[in-house]
């Protein structure tokens, strides 16, 4: 019998690492120099193969001293911490700005509601490069950056006004949980579900497979991409099985011809060519 595959109604890019991406290219066309970008411009391998492969460089320490006038900084979706942006103006002529638009939104609000005297708690990963963009934004060091309920409870009784936000790509019912402790022991505190709506569309997405029957979810994209990592939890969370592979030749087929029916969605980073790729393997399976 042969497998039942369904994709998700969302796939591709979204709509930053698109932009992202379309000004490496064009950066690597026009740009007369190299074409730096410090850290990976998305957290995905194959992506990252190709954008070098068009001549895109990471910028490494031993860069520093070679960099020209005719070369050009490019600043990944994940946005940059303020000192680097500084850092970034002086070394470089050209510079690009990579960000995406709702993380470029979100550290605005970070700033100006900093500016007002509010403490920001930022919830999400301390190592991510985009809560690292939207802390270097709070004025006065009134921000923190929260991992685990448990270091919810360490802030009690030492804040005042209170901003809570998210990190793009961080599971909305983890955020809403957070919201509601937050709310609990800060009464008075501005709650802004601050994850962007691509991630939110794709989490969506999981829990409709759940509804359609689906067995076990495929879920493609870079093995360190905060947003295709929680995709996969979020199936497991609903107590489907999830096998997260960042290419088609990376499928367990073993295991996946086990299930009668597989969901299949890729993260925002992930090429929509990757997923239709992954889909057509499946649907050449028989169990
Ligand atoms: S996942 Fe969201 S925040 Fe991150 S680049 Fe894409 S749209 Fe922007």
């Amino acid at each position: 019998m042969s497998v039942k595959v369904i994709m998700a109604n969302v796939s591709g890019f979204c709509g930053g690492v698109k932009r992202a991406l379309g000004l490496a290219y064009d950066a690597c066309r026009q740009c007369a120099g190299r074409v730096y970008v410090a850290g990976e411009l998305v957290h995905n391998r194959e992506v990252m193969e190709n954008v070098k492969v068009a001549g895109v460089k990471l910028l490494g320490d031993c860069d520093l001293k070679k960099i020209t006038p005719k070369d050009a900084l490019l600043i990944r979706a994940h946005g940059c911490p303020r000192g680097q942006w500084i850092k970034f103006h002086e070394l470089f002529h050209t510079v690009i700005d990579g960000t995406c638009p709702h993380v470029d939104r979100v550290s605005k609000m970070v700033e100006c509601e900093s500016g007002k005297g509010k403490h920001i708690v930022v919830i999400g990963d301390k190592s991510h490069p985009e809560v690292q963009t939207l802390v270097s934004f709070a004025r006065d060091g009134k921000v923190y950056i929260i991992s685990s309920e448990e270091e919810l409870y360490h802030l009690q009784g030492s804040l005042d006004q209170v901003l809570v936000i998210a990190q793009a790509t961080i599971d909305e019912s983890s955020f809403r949980s957070f919201a509601n402790k937050v709310s609990k022991i800060y009464p008075h505190a501005e709650i802004k579900n601050t994850i962007c709506g691509s991630s939110r569309r794709r989490q969506r997405a999981i829990m409709h497979f759940k509804e359609e029957g689906v067995q076990a979810i495929v879920v493609a994209g870079g093995i360190h991409s905060n947003n295709t990592r929680t995709l996969a939890q979020i199936a497991r969370k609903i107590g489907l099985p999830a096998f997260h592979v960042e290419t088609a030749t990376d499928l367990p087929i073993q295991k996946l011809k086990t299930f009668q029916v597989i969901g299949v969605i890729g993260g925002a980073s992930t090429d929509e060519e990757t997923t239709k790729q992954m889909v057509a393997d499946l649907l050449a399976l028989e169990n």
